[in-house]
C-alpha cells in the first residue's frame, strides 16, 4: 500500500503540467484502471517458429501479442529460419500486432540514429505491400537505447517502444522491471523478462509476480526455438510451459498497442530517466552488507 501511494504521488507530480494544457486530460480520464496479472507479450527477429510454434499456441488460448520484425541476420534468403512476409501478413490478418524492429536490426547509438528513419520507413513500405497497417510500437534491437531517437520515433508515428531490462540491469540478461505508466517513458517501456535458455520456470513465474498495483509484465522472446541464435531462445517445450500456465493462472495476455487502453502513449515523463535512476538507486542499496 505505501508503494501504491507513493507511486500515485509521482504520477499526479509528473502529470500535472501536461494535464494543465487541457489535451491531455481529456485522455487520461477515459483510461481504464491497469488490471493485476496484465502481461503484454512480445516476439523479436521475425524468427519461423513465431509463426509455426508460437501462433497456434495463442490462439488456443486467445493470447494477444506483437511480433517485431526486421529483414535483419539471413531473412532475406534463409526461409527455414526466418518467416516469409506471407505468413508474417498472416499474423496480422488473424489480428496479433505487426511492430518494427528496423530493416536490418540496427542497433541505435549516436553513430547510426541519423539511419534510424530511413530503416523504419523500410519496414512500413514492406508492410504496405502485404496489406498490414503502418506500424505503431516499435522495439529497441539489440536493446541499446539513444535518447536522440526519441524524437525521430515520435516523429515517425510510432506510440510505444520496448527495450529490455538495461540499463537498470546490464544489457544482455533476462531480468527486468515492471512498465509503470507515467514513470516509464511510452518509447521506453521495460521488458520484465527476457527468456533465453537458462531462464527458469521459477523465475518466470516470479517475474510474473510483478503484474499488480497499476503495473505490467512486459516479456520478450525470440524464437521458440530458432537456429541462427539458439543463446537466446527457448525451446517448444519451456515456451509451451509458459503459456499453459499464463492460461490455467488467469493472465491477461495482450499485444504492445493493447496498452492503450489503460496508458497514455502521449504521456511522457518530463525526465525520462528519472525512474530508471531511480530503480538502480534501489538495486544498489539491495546489494549492500
Ligand atoms: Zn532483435
Amino acid at each position: 500500500m505505501k508503494n501504491l501511494l507513493i507511486v500515485s504521488f509521482a504520477l499526479a507530480f509528473i502529470t500535472a503540467p501536461i494535464g494543465a494544457k487541457g489535451k491531455e486530460e481529456t485522455a487520461i480520464s477515459i483510461l481504464e484502471a491497469m488490471p493485476d496479472k496484465l502481461i503484454v507479450l512480445t516476439f523479436d527477429d521475425s524468427v519461423k517458429s513465431h509463426y509455426t510454434v508460437a501462433r497456434p499456441i495463442l490462439e488456443n488460448y486467445g493470447f494477444g501479442a506483437t511480433f517485431f520484425i526486421t529483414e535483419g541476420f539471413t531473412f532475406p534468403t534463409n526461409k527455414v529460419d526466418y518467416m516469409t512476409w506471407k505468413e508474417i501478413a498472416a499474423l496480422d490478418r488473424a489480428g496479433f500486432e505487426i511492430g518494427n524492429h528496423t530493416r536490418d536490426h540496427m542497433g541505435v547509438n549516436p553513430k547510426t540514429v541519423d539511419r534510424l528513419e530511413v530503416q523504419l520507413a523500410a519496414i512500413d513500405a514492406r508492410c504496405e505491400e502485404h496489406g498490414i497497417a503502418k506500424p505503431i510500437s516499435f522495439a529497441w534491437p539489440g536493446n541499446g537505447l539513444d535518447m536522440d531517437a526519441l524524437e525521430i520515433l515520435r516523429n515517425h508515428g510510432l506510440r510505444w517502444a520496448r527495450r529490455g531490462g538495461f540499463p537498470e540491469y546490464p544489457r544482455g540478461g533476462e531480468r527486468g522491471f515492471p512498465y509503470e505508466p507515467g514513470l516509464d517513458h511510452p518509447l521506453l517501456i521495460p521488458s520484465a523478462g527476457i527468456p533465453r535458455p537458462d531462464y527458469t520456470f521459477e523465475e518466470f513465474v516470479e517475474t510474473l509476480d510483478g503484474a499488480r498495483d497499476g503495473k505490467a509484465v512486459v516479456l520478450q522472446f525470440h524464437g521458440v526455438p530458432e537456429g541462427e541464435h539458439p543463446w537466446v531462445h527457448v525451446s517448444r517445450a519451456t515456451f509451451e510451459q509458459f503459456m499453459d500456465y499464463l492460461h490455467e493462472h488467469d493472465f491477461q495476455v495482450i499485444a504492445l498497442r493493447d496498452l492503450a487502453r489503460y496508458a497514455d502513449w502521449n504521456l511522457e515523463p518530463k525526465d525520462p530517466m528519472a525512474i530508471v535512476e531511480s530503480r538502480k538507486a534501489k538495486l544498489a542499496e539491495a546489494v549492500k552488507p
